[in-house]
């Protein structure tokens, strides 16, 4: 692999793995990345041909990398692009959802590095599929430009019990045991992402890997407070690190005061069971390296009931549009929506190369359609909002989102 001496990278995988296994992630990190969906069941009922992921039934491999971009089915939020490693997270997170099966009260779940949204996607998906409306999931991200990331991609996949919030973790620690569960997919050296990020094998480094270290137990101890006594953290990271996973698993559980729970993880095809939890690698697993772990907190925790406001969330939910004087313009998001009002605006079904072009923010027309707001679409599913003015219509698809390569 370029950028990394074959010795150093022999001696992670070694530690990772131990050295009789290590040869066989050695040679899988020099072939190419698999690539992987997870399609949005409230919008989707399959996803063309693959091999379905072995921990999410919605996730599937594909047998080659299409242009995403060029189909107006991604931007419509069927799909999500994530590594099939990555949703073993998910994963964990369904497998506890019993515990919060009857709290009297809507379950409470933040996702604090939430950007680009691959988990938080995820996760609403397995919380409204098991509570309905019952939830609200807090994704956050530190990093403004990260959070309007997360904001559309979130937007796009339509759920409305959504929030986004853009703070540093230790403003959590306003919401004193406020949340059911906290997944922190901390920020890492990222050993797992070498064969797709040529800047993760750029950036590594031993003294990197201390670093990373020490400020996920910062992020860990910032956002502790806001876990209710009982509450589940889940812990992931994309690295193989001992330092940055099962000793900081251990950290959190004698320092903070949580116990590990048991969980099987070596029951999950190809994972390697770690101290503490599960660890996946190139050539044990299709995807890339990942690591997860799930606590019970043990320490008591104080009560917040409601609070979110404080935290100024960039997006609160589903906002359904604005009113502009008399009128009333209804947002794109409205359209992305799981719940898109059909049954309040005509629908036109647009041809593959006319979705595009709206979704390039070019000036599109189709004779023959009623004025006013138009919910436009490709294979029945909303992609956003025009407004036929007569001769012409005005795309209200936002600018931000634009597909911005030519088409
Ligand atoms: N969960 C995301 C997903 O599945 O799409 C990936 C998250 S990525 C592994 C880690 C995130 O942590 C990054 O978005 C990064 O900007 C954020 N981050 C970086 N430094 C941080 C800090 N000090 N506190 C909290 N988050 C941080």
């Amino acid at each position: 692999m370029e950028g990394i001496e074959d010795r150093v990278l022999m001696d992670i995988l070694s530690r990772a793995v131990g050295p009789e296994r290590a040869p066989i992630a050695f040679d899988a990190l020099s072939q190419a990345p698999s690539t992987s969906v997870r399609y949005n069941p409230f919008k989707l009922s399959s996803y063309q041909k693959g091999s379905v992921v072995p921990w999410n039934k919605y996730g599937v491999i594909l047998a080659e990398r299409p242009r995403f971009v060029m189909d107006p089915l991604f931007h419509a939020g069927c799909y999500y692009v994530q590594d099939s490693s990555a949703m073993v997270v998910g994963h964990i997170f369904r497998e506890h959802l019993d515990d919060f099966a009857s709290l009297g009260r809507p379950v409470r779940v933040l996702d604090l590095c939430a950007a680009p949204g691959g988990k938080t996607t995820d996760l609403a998906v397995s919380l409204r599929e098991r509570f309905g409306d019952g939830f609200q999931l807090v994704a956050n991200e530190v990093m403004r430009n990260r959070a309007s990331v997360l904001a559309d991609n979130v937007a796009i996949w339509g759920d409305p019990n959504v929030i986004v919030t853009s703070c540093d973790p230790k403003a959590f620690s306003k919401l004193e045991g406020f949340f059911d569960v906290v997944v922190v997919d901390a920020p890492c050296s990222g050993e797992g992402m070498f064969r797709k990020d040529p800047k993760a094998v750029e950036d590594w480094s031993p003294e990197a890997v201390d670093l990373c270290a020490a400020r996920q137990k910062r992020i860990l101890a910032d956002a502790w407070p806001s876990l209710r006594q009982n509450g589940l953290l889940i812990y992931s990271t994309c690295t193989f690190e001992e330092a940055e996973n099962d000793s900081n698993v251990e950290w959190t559980a004698s320092e903070l005061g949580a116990e590990v729970a048991d969980y099987e993880y070596s029951s999950l095809s190809g994972v390697i069971q770690a101290r503490t939890g599960g660890l996946l690698v190139p050539g044990f697993v299709q995807g890339e390296g990942q690591f997860v772990s799930i606590l019970r907190k043990t320490a008591p925790a104080g009560s917040t009931k409601n609070g979110i406001e404080v935290l100024r969330p960039i997006r609160n939910g589903l906002e359904k549009g604005v009113t502009k004087g008399r009128d009333f313009i209804p947002s794109a998001d409205w359209a992305l929506s799981i719940d898109p009002p059909l049954d309040k605006y005509p629908a036109v079904e647009l041809d593959r190369d006319t979705a595009l072009r709206f979704l390039h923010r070019d000036g599109i027309f189709v004779e023959g359609q009623p004025e006013g707001f138009l919910i436009v679409c490709f294979e029945g599913h909303p992609l956003g909002f025009v407004k036929n003015i007569g001769k012409r219509w005005n795309n209200l698809h936002p600018q931000n989102r634009r597909i911005r390569i030519d088409l």
